[in-house]
């Protein structure tokens, strides 16, 4: 029988690209971790939209910096400056503890930002010969779908016939520090990584590998990125995830919550010796450090430090692990995680799994084959996940 939610998925394929196959439901309506269909039944959102809605949907905070900057200026372009773009690089470079950000908009386009700067520093600061520069990833990786991205990635799937690849990458086993120094040579200019790999299935690499990768790239003058698109702010309960073995990137890179899912914003935060090296007309993007943007992740920042988004994180986050893992279910393989970023690895593939979830008003997505995540947003009350819980246990027991 036809509803308003299956003509609404009927009209949408008509004319879209089939470059994504989301789960048969129509989100309409949106408040914290609730969201609601045309029909008006109501799910918790475990998946934060690929943890960008971190502060939950339509924070009012967010939205209030969102229509009090609608009332005034939306979009300048870098052709002028605007009076959001210092109140916003002064936000992340307190948080960051670097010099210099560079603002874009999506996740892909930071990475791109990220390859584009530390070649030139390659070049223009270590002194690697022109057009030899490498970049070092790992396996799994996942940085976006731009040709760069895609470049990094060793998932066939990502690749298949948009080649030519952009050359001068290696890739790594995940979690590998003998690996990541046999790899290296005088022409490495970075190491680009995931603190912890969120569409490989929340993958975290082995205790004390961030600190001896981040040993090994200092020894060797390679820049050490890290990826916190997806993982940062907040969502592995540190701050940055790679505050669980205290290193210090030289460039992060960050998008998706920076823009409280209100906006899409991101950028990369390094010190002067590597970002300085854009002058202008090297680098740039139309909507860049728009004063819209910009307004709404000084707020969204703003919530994640005011509501403790971090401490939440870590703690129900451990609970969430907790209870998982007390799951009897021979087809469960593993359940790990840090904060509220947790998958729960499956013998079998997670789609009819998240399927039935769905039908019991959570909605989860599988990531790869055989993993379910679960990365409510961080505002998520005590509350609201044991009824999740609930239902997680009734399909998966
Ligand atoms: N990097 C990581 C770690 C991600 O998880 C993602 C998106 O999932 C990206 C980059 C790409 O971000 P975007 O989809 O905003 O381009």
């Amino acid at each position: 029988m036809a509803t308003v939610t299956t003509s609404i998925i009927e009209q949408t394929e008509k004319h879209g690209a089939r470059n994504y196959n989301p789960l048969p439901i129509v989100i309409s309506k949106a408040e914290g971790v609730w969201v609601e269909d045309p029909e008006g039944n109501r799910y918790i959102d475990m998946l934060s939209a690929y943890s960008a809605v971190n502060q939950g949907h339509r924070h009012p905070t967010i939205i209030q910096a969102l229509k009090d900057q609608a009332d005034r200026i939306t979009l300048t372009s870098r052709a002028f400056h605007n009076d959001q773009l210092a109140p916003f690089y002064e936000k992340v470079a307190a948080l960051t503890k670097m010099d210099m950000v560079l603002p874009m908009n999506t996740g892909a386009e930071a990475v791109e930002t990220a390859v584009k700067a530390v070649r030139r520093w390659a070049y223009r600061v270590k002194g690697v010969p022109n057009d030899l520069a490498e970049i070092i990833v790992c396996e799994e990786n996942f940085h976006g779908r731009t040709m760069t991205a895609v470049s990094l990635s060793s998932n066939d799937a990502y690749k298949k016939d948009f080649g030519p690849m952009l050359p001068g990458i290696k890739v790594i086993p995940y979690g590998d520090a003998d690996a990541l120094r046999e790899a290296i040579t005088p022409n490495t200019a970075a190491f680009i990584f995931e603190p912890i790999q969120g569409e490989a299935g929340i993958n975290i690499p082995k205790e004390g590998f961030l600190r001896e990768a981040r040993a090994i790239c200092e020894e060797n003058r390679v820049l050490y990125v890290a990826d916190e698109i997806q993982c940062g702010l907040g969502r592995s309960g540190k701050m940055f995830a790679c505050d669980w073995e205290d290193v210090k990137p030289d460039m992060f890179i960050l998008g998706k919550a920076l823009g409280g899912g209100v906006m899409p914003i991101s950028c990369v935060a390094a010190n002067k010796e590597i970002l300085g090296v854009f002058e202008p007309g090297s680098h740039g993007s139309t909507f860049g450090g728009n004063p819209l943007a910009c307004a709404v992740s000084v707020a969204s920042l703003q919530v994640i430090e005011d509501e403790n988004l971090v401490d939440r994180s870590l703690e129900l986050g451990n609970y969430l692990k907790e209870e998982l893992a007390k799951i009897d279910n021979p087809k469960i393989r593993e359940v790990r995680g840090r904060g509220l970023f947790i998958g729960v690895e499956l013998t079998e593939p997670a789609r009819p799994y998240c399927e039935a979830l769905k039908e019991k008003g959570l909605l989860c997505k599988e990531t790869q084959e055989n993993v379910i995540r679960f990365a409510p947003p961080l505002v998520i009350s005590k509350e609201d996940l044991d009824f999740a819980l609930t239902r997680i246990k009734e399909v998966l027991s």
